[in-house]
């Protein structure tokens, strides 16, 4: 009787410890589907693979109403997200379907780089981009490519795209697509064309890990979410788009 009772406990003994190990072998399949699991609807975030993220900030043209004022305590939003390692490189196609020419293009966008450089003690661009015909926009590659082309929503007049490692929040990647659908230009000059400047000025604020600001009361800032045609004001940064940036590189 004594022995037969220790074998039943031994038995049971052993279902014990592998019903353990099994468990215990489960946790990382599960730790694994959560990491898997698609973002939240809500958020803009689109999955791409299991260690990075990308986020799209997409612009609209201003429509007519966009809503009540609301209160805010400051004019900048952080995506949490930022470089880890500096100065990011740019890779710049300059065709266009304006008529730009090289010069034009290549120089407004190195100098709307520029602007955001000089705020921070941080070297973030340094002026350094490299020109490449054959860049595009939407390939998760590690190049930071800049380029003019055609977005499928029509009041849609660039778009930001920034990819970032889930653990450390580390951008890797941006991509920028200006919509052709708009005729861009110089608006200082003809104010009836889309700023060069003023549209790239607020995109690369995305592209260092600035997000969007739609509250009314903070129009004048460059990071503010709308614009259209003839908007110059975000060609210079105000304020609160600096107190954000060095926030993250530093004053
Ligand atoms: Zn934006």
């Amino acid at each position: 009787m004594k022995m037969k009772f220790g074998a039943i406990f031994s038995f049971l003994l052993t279902i014990l410890v592998l019903s353990v190990v099994t468990a215990s072998m489960i946790i990382p399949v599960n730790d694994r589907a959560k990491e898997n699991s698609p973002a939240p609807s809500k958020s803009p975030v689109i999955g791409e693979n299991w260690n990075l993220e990308r986020v799209d900030f997409i612009h609209y043209a201003k429509p007519d109403s966009i809503g009540k004022p609301t209160k805010a305590n400051t004019c900048y939003k952080l995506m949490g997200v930022k470089w880890k390692s500096l100065p990011v490189n740019y890779i710049i196609n300059p065709t266009n379907q304006d008529g730009l020419s090289y010069d034009f293009v290549v120089n407004t966008i190195s100098s709307s780089a520029e602007n955001w450089d000089s705020q921070t003690s941080s070297e973030l661009f340094n002026n350094n981009y490299v020109v490449d015909y054959n860049s595009q926009y939407g390939v998760q590659d590690y190049k930071n490519s800049i380029v003019f082309g055609n977005y499928p929503e029509g009041n849609v007049i660039g778009v930001t795209s920034v990819w970032y490692t889930r653990v450390g929040k580390e951008i890797v990647e941006f991509d920028m697509l200006l919509n052709d659908n708009y005729q861009w230009g110089d608006a200082t000059v003809d104010s009836s064309l889309m700023d060069l400047e003023n549209i790239m000025t607020h995109e690369l604020g995305h592209s260092v890990g600035l997000a969007d600001i739609y509250t009314d009361s903070c129009s004048s800032v460059t990071m503010y979410g709308y614009s259209n045609y003839g908007d110059i004001e975000k060609r210079s940064l105000e304020n609160p788009d600096i107190l954000g940036l060095q926030s993250m590189y530093g004053i």
